[in-house]
């Protein structure tokens, strides 16, 4: 018989020739797999679900990454997927693999982290499970969230010259974990010499603490802008204006000059040798939303510190980098795709752009 790499299809190829195989039959399906969550019709309004598993080794390195922390972050890399819908989170559950190289103290850490977001974000933990594991701790949570019928934003909905907006800036979680790569690999070769993380806050706080854009979802509700497209940003930036262009059947210019970057990651990616925009478009986990409004709704967004406009959608043309100099590149996505990569951050700066 014959045996495909999975090396060869990606992780996105992977799912779209899993999802094949799979016809729901349930009348209350709206949307299965394909967007951040699945939809399902609850008689007045739309229930959401979603759910992201994190691998010890793969998504998260204990050495640096604290246990409360990185709870914390499970539960926010959920709720993000639930906002990206234009929903708001209610509930989750939350799977763990463990061994018993973790103490009961551990194990409250890493709950007091997913407690914590829980009560920060007002979700209930109504339940998980608990299975043994021999290849590390493993985190698992499930989001359910609620939107209106009318309310509901899809990867799909992107039009002909509607503007791209993305939330806050990029690629300070990636920076974050090229610090502590740094500090471990240092600390590795001599031991006892303790970690450099002066000055780093702001992208350390993006790595190891972020948060979910809930305000953004609130704000646009505020102002009346229903977003016409909608995607978290948790692959970069690259990855998801693909996602969004695919699922629409449109292209995009996206403009280099535009990308909302901190100075902090300019100065730290400029320390590593790396270029910003790559760090930008490649770095994963800023948890921040992408989304389309028409062109109606841009006085109503524009000069808002939360939002950035980076482009517009070009029907008809493939997703397009317009870098500084004017030049056009075609985008392409290098993500996190979890058969090409050994690692989470090993991506770098293997220019695609
Ligand atoms: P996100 O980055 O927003 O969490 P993913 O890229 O993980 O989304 O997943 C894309 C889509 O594929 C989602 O609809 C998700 O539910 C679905 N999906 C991912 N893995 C599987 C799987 N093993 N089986 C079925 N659906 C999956
Ligand atoms: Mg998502």
């Amino acid at each position: 018989m014959e045996r495909t790499e999975l090396e060869n299809l990606g992780e996105f190829g992977l799912i779209k020739r899993l999802s094949k195989h799979i016809k729901n039959s349930n009348p209350t399906t709206v949307l299965g797999i394909g967007d951040d969550a699945a939809v399902i019709d609850a008689g007045d309004y739309y229930t959401l679900i979603t759910t992201d598993m994190l691998m010890e080794g793969v998504h998260f390195d204990l050495s640096y990454a604290p246990l409360k922390h990185l709870g914390y972050k499970c539960a926010i890399s959920n709720f993000s997927d639930i906002y990206a819908m234009n929903g708001k989170p209610t509930h989750m559950v939350v799977s763990i693999g463990l061994s018993n190289r973790f103490s009961l103290e551990a194990i409250e850490e890493l709950y007091a982290g997913i407690i914590s977001a829980a009560e920060v974000y007002g979700v209930d933990i109504v339940g998980g499970d608990t299975v043994s594991s021999k290849s590390g701790l493993v985190v698992n949570i499930a989001a359910y969230g609620k939107v209106d019928k009318d309310k509901v934003v899809y990867r799909s909905g992107a039009k002909d010259k509607d503007l791209l907006v993305v939330s806050g800036d990029l690629g300070g979680a990636y920076m974050g974990l090229q610090i502590l790569e740094r500090e471990k690999a240092v600390f590795e070769s001599t031991p006892g010499v303790q970690p450099d993380l002066e000055g780093h806050d702001y992208i350390l706080e993006r790595q190891l603490k972020p948060e979910a854009r809930k305000d953004v979802v609130e704000i646009l509700a505020q102002l009346g802008v229903k977003p016409t497209s909608m995607i978290d940003i948790s692959d970069g930036l690259a990855s998801e204006v693909l996602h969004l262009c695919d699922s629409s059947a449109v292209g995009a210019h996206l403009y280099e000059e535009k990308i909302p970057i901190d100075p902090t990651v300019v100065s730290a990616a400029t320390d590593f040798n790396l270029d910003p925009t790559i760090c930008a478009l490649n770095g994963g986990e800023d948890y921040e939303l992408l989304f389309t409004i028409a062109q109606s709704d841009y006085e109503k967004l524009k000069g808002n510190p939360h939002f950035t406009f980076i482009g517009h959608i070009e029907e008809g043309s493939s997703p397009t980098l317009v870098a500084r100099d004017g030049t056009a590149h075609e985008l392409k996505a290098q993500g996190w795709d979890a058969f090409l990569e050994k690692k989470k951050g090993d991506s770098e700066t293997d220019s695609q752009v």
